[in-house]
């Protein structure tokens, strides 16, 4: 298992670490600040440099069978030996604007659901600010993806800190926020529940990286919306500042 320094500082930009393991499919470290894809969140790209060398890494992923961070290497790079002292680190402007980006998408589900009622089906983001979740609405139009935009601009601006908790299993599972946001189907092994709180506008378990202050996303744009299916309406989202 790799140390996931990202789940408690996700502003930290890079680690020293050792490389435990060298495989097919990439380097694992004892610690690292890569945050693996996952949760709707792109995989960190960044550089592990050691005494004589230097790779690239392209990807970050979460093995799933031993859980260990796998960090993807290009092409061209050599792979630093087993054992080797390593910096990693990330490529910090993309990571940021991934955090931004994230905080952005739980802050829409939260103005949704408090606002109209409406539960998230789905959602994922892409690298260049852009991002799309999807509602469990009869009905959407441009009007209403205004209104949710003027909204949830309003909320951000209020620059309400975002929180990172880790909640005791069984008091995560009492929480009517995060029961709404389907704690319950989250692994059994799972405890402590990490939770993200953007405080007052939206809380639930989540294992991304996130900012520590919603002013910190800027401006969002509502840039579409569009029909998925009955009960499923998509909103698409773009970053104002890159
Ligand atoms: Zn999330």
């Amino acid at each position: 298992m790799t140390e996931e320094l990202f789940s408690r500082d996700a502003y930290l930009r890079s680690c020293e670490a050792t490389v435990v393991e060298v495989r097919e499919d990439g380097v694992v470290l004892d610690r690292t600040v890569f945050y693996p894809r996952g949760g709707g969140q792109p995989g960190d790209s960044g550089v592990l440099r050691w005494d004589g060398g230097e790779s690239r890494v392209t990807d970050t992923t979460k093995s799933r069978d031993d859980g260990s961070l796998v960090h993807s290497i290009d092409d061209v790079s050599p792979a630093p030996p087993v054992g080797a002292a390593v910096i990693a680190e990330i490529d910090w402007d993309r990571r940021y604007q991934h955090m931004r980006t994230h905080t952005a998408l739980h802050a829409l589900s939260g103005v949704v659901y408090s606002d109209f009622g409406a539960k998230v089906t789905g959602g994922n983001m892409e690298s260049g600010g852009t991002a799309r979740m999807d509602f469990e609405l009869d009905t959407i139009s441009q009007e209403f993806g205004r209104e949710v935009e003027d909204r949830l601009n309003a909320r951000l601006a209020d620059d309400v800190p975002v929180q990172v908790h880790f909640l005791p299993r069984s008091e995560a599972l009492a929480d009517p926020d995060l029961i709404r946001t389907k704690v319950s189907l989250i692994p059994e092994s799972v405890d402590p529940i990490r939770v993200i709180d953007i405080v007052g506008i939206d809380k639930q378990a989540d294992g991304g990286t996130h900012v520590a202050a919603s002013g910190e996303v800027g401006e969002v744009h509502v840039v579409k919306t569009e029909s998925k299916g009955r009960a499923n309406k998509r909103i698409r989202i773009q970053l104002e500042r890159p």
